[in-house]
């Protein structure tokens, strides 16, 4: 008697938490993870069992492509809208408007810089609950809506920290679509270089750290009504501050040519004094490892000339090279900002959970692609943008699933989850228990759901 009894207890337990976490009349939770500057095959050179363990729970692309510039906030608000830079207006980390008049940068960049709508804005205006633990924008009202919760950016904050916040918005405070940001592996890529021994280590440690987040899905029975992408705004290129220097100093005057300029490096705006044409024409004239451009004739291909924030002349350098205008005091073996079509400056891209196929390898799409994604899945219409929810599709399950699709990915969840188990372990008993218990769980997400 007592056995039934606790047997009882338990799956009301049960029971009650998956009410809990069940939500969504049309789609799903979800939560955003970006981990910046991790680039494409950083997975390749380091220990990177879970993220392994991620592609096998869902779907992943060997690297996806980032928007140009390939810099920290617009690549990171891109992902957030579904739009390219000169369609959203955060055209680089730091940035001049010649309407407002003003320069901003990082912290700086206020609610009017904030074009178009992110994920966060586009939830709450139908309806849900949204929270993000930072996100370039998301510390600033949009449109009229900041999300409902939200952290001012920190970069103390301890990694761990965050991931408990979120699972705290996720499991109690009925949040449908949260965001999560690590500033690594970038800031060790730009120290010590995308090769080097110290960013495998913290790739190896940002890895555990999706661990850690993979656990608390599995705790708090996530995986059936949430579903987790990773993904990152750029990659990383090895950086020679010593050797491969291009300083226009030495080719055009900076005190009479220039008025100012913004960003260095990969990647500089140039806002002139002189003749734009004069100047680019200097630039371009000697055989330098760099192209300058003007803000007419950049190529269509980057989705990089209709905003008015954009330079008069932008200078991109060739990959491992740096533009300056005065010797650089700092050092630095990494960097970004170049041409998005490099390998280099590709990011990675994983997802699982219940919209998303098992096992799944995707062919490269564009970052534009993601926020129509993510719409799709929290079953929410998407503001106008520039991806194309074609272009991901074939990472979903289909919408009408038969019964023997449904039964078939539980029978793949099962395995890859007793593959966990085994690699964790923990062996004996609680192995076994750990099986039936994620069987239950499937059962009852299967039998609630239909309720
Ligand atoms: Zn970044």
């Amino acid at each position: 008697m007592a056995v039934v009894a606790l047997v009882i207890v338990v799956l009301l337990a049960i029971h009650a938490d998956l009410v809990e976490n069940v939500c969504c009349e049309n789609g799903t939770k979800l939560l955003l993870v970006s981990m910046d500057g991790f680039r494409w095959d950083y997975v390749k050179t380091a220990r990177t069992p879970n993220f392994r363990s991620l592609a096998a729970r869902g779907v992943f692309a060997e690297h996806i492509n980032s928007s140009f510039v390939t810099k920290t906030f617009p690549n990171h608000y891109t992902i957030a809208t579904g739009l390219y830079e000169e369609s959203h207006g955060i055209i680089s980390n730091r940035m001049y408007d010649p309407v407002f008049d003003q320069k901003a940068g990082y912290g700086s960049i206020r609610s009017k810089w904030w074009e178009g709508e992110p994920i966060w804005v586009t939830a709450r205006r139908q309806g849900l609950k949204s929270a993000t633990y930072f996100w370039p924008g998301s510390e600033w009202e949009i449109n009229g809506f900041r999300p409902n919760y939200w952290v001012r950016y920190n970069k103390k904050h301890k990694f761990k920290r965050r991931v408990d916040k979120v699972m705290q918005w996720l499991t109690k405070d009925n949040v449908t679509m949260a965001t999560l940001y690590f500033h690594e592996p970038d800031s060790t890529g730009h120290r010590y270089g995308p090769g080097s021994r110290q960013v495998r280590e913290k790739v190896e440690e940002m890895d555990n750290m999706l661990g850690y987040i993979m656990e608390q899905f599995t705790s708090n029975n996530l995986w059936a009504t949430t579903n987790l992408i990773v993904t990152s705004d750029h990659g990383m290129a090895d950086m020679d501050l010593k050797n491969k220097i291009i300083d226009i100093s030495k080719i055009i005057s900076i005190k009479n040519d220039i008025n100012f300029t913004l960003d260095s490096g990969a990647f500089m705006q140039i806002f002139p004094k002189t003749s734009a044409i004069d100047i680019v024409d200097n630039l371009n004239s000697p055989n330098l490892e760099m192209t300058a451009y003007l803000k007419e004739n950049i190529p269509e291909i980057w989705h990089y000339k209709n905003h008015r924030r954009i330079a008069p002349i932008i200078i991109v350098a060739n990959e491992g090279w740096a533009v300056v205008k005065t010797k650089p005091t700092y050092s630095s073996k990494g960097t970004h900002g170049y041409d998005n079509n490099l390998q280099s400056m590709k990011p990675i891209f994983y997802a699982a959970g219940p919209s998303f196929k098992t096992g799944y390898g995707a062919g490269p799409f564009h970052v534009v692609d993601i926020y129509p994604l993510m719409c799709k899945i929290l079953g929410i219409d998407p503001a106008p943008n520039n991806g194309s929810l074609s272009h991901v599709m074939p990472l979903l399950l289909p919408e009408k699933t038969t019964e023997q699709e449904v039964k078939q990915k539980e029978i793949k969840q099962n395995k890859v989850k007793q593959k966990e188990v085994k690699q964790v372990g923990s062996g004996g008993v609680g192995t076994y228990f750990s099986i039936i218990f994620g069987i239950l769980c499937h059962i009852f997400t299967r039998v609630f759901r239909v309720m």
